[in-house]
């Protein structure tokens, strides 16, 4: 069977290896749909501060069981899953008060193990998690992204009937704003400056989409949301001047929600946070329930999916499409690489 390891900045190889082992616990999985997500392009650039080369990549896939350990119970040869990819110590603070997702020792598969860039991969079965045969295996890819923004959403106290702004209309942006609306906020705003991602979010389904290059965003909130404001503002952009009109627009007593990666450190005007009583939330990815509410809002069709791939690349074009995404950064949603199609 293939994998693909990313050896080097810009190496991608895919390599000849044995059908791997499982033991009692795990499963084998045939992987249909990988993802290629912000983090992964860092990687690929030797940007990434916390992982090491080589790295099978990938985290966003949709997979179905080949065989399961003795052990497992609750899934079968042929079931449709997908997979929470992080490891979790189970011991530490943060994993016994259920946030195993900042756990002290998490590792990602991906980014600090080996990822699902691969045509069978073996996987303990507690991280597996079953979608209905009926679904579309490439929306099931996307589940990861979601949980994404599910888990954003909930940072935030009282979301539901929320005012939400969401700042940046990208791949998470755009899954934050519809987890904002399928998990019963009243008002979805989403701003950007790409034309492109904006319209696509109205086709989403978001309430209102607003072009900060040619409309100021505390007008937009006026009209938008009137008096009340933005009760909750999830930063999905993670720029300076995205984070300084976050707090222009901010009401006295906002949730402020950061899950966008913060590349450079940001000098902040902390008496707009002190006097207005801004709550900040820092977020990291997802826990379990967040994952199953994903799952369950694209089965349920909550989540609007068309028109959000923007190309499948056959397994043996996996250096191309990381190519295309580096050359049209800002017409790319996402795009899967199809991992049992070779060459297309
Ligand atoms: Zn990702
Ligand atoms: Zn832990």
């Amino acid at each position: 069977m293939l994998r693909a390891n990313l050896t080097a900045p810009f190496t991608i190889e895919l390599q000849e290896k044995s059908i791997p082992e499982i033991t009692d616990s795990d499963v084998l999985l045939k992987i249909h749909y990988v993802g290629i997500c912000g983090s992964d392009i860092q990687m690929y650039h030797g940007k990434h501060k916390y992982m090491t080369f080589p790295v099978v990549f990938g985290h966003e896939l949709s997979a179905s069981i080949v065989k399961t350990g003795k052990n497992v119970t609750g899934f079968a040869a042929g079931d449709l899953v997908t997979v929470e990819p992080q490891i979790y110590c189970g011991e530490c603070y943060p994993c016994r008060s259920g946030r195993f997702n900042v756990c002290e020792r998490l590792k990602v598969q991906g980014v600090h193990a080996d990822g699902y860039m691969a045509q069978l991969v073996v996987v303990d079965a507690k991280f597996l998690h079953k979608c209905t045969r009926d679904m579309n295996p490439q929306q099931v890819a996307l589940v990861e992204p979601l949980a994404v923004g599910v888990g954003a959403v909930k940072r935030a106290p009282n979301y539901k009937d929320a005012n939400v702004l969401v700042v940046g209309a990208g791949t998470i942006g755009n899954m934050t704003a519809q987890a904002a609306k399928a998990l019963g906020a009243a008002k979805v705003m989403v701003s950007d400056i790409n034309g492109k991602k904006l319209a696509l979010a109205k086709e989403c389904g978001i309430d209102v989409a607003v072009n900060v290059a040619e409309t100021s965003l505390t007008d937009a909130i006026e009209t938008h949301f009137g008096m009340r404001k933005a009760d909750i503002i999830i930063d999905a952009a993670a720029t300076r001047s995205g984070f300084k009109s976050i707090l222009e627009v901010a009401r006295r007593s906002s949730s402020v929600v950061i899950t966008g990666n913060y590349k450079d450190p940001l000098e902040v005007e902390m008496p707009l946070i002190q006097r207005q009583e801004i709550t900040l939330y820092g977020h990291m990815m997802y826990v379990r329930e967040d994952f199953a509410d994903a799952i369950a809002f694209i089965r349920e069709g909550k989540i609007h999916t068309d028109g959000f791939i923007t190309a499948v690349y056959p397994f043996r074009k996996t250096l191309e499409a990381f190519r295309y995404i580096d050359e049209f950064p800002n017409d790319v949603m996402k795009i899967l690489v199809d991992v049992q199609n070779l060459e297309g």
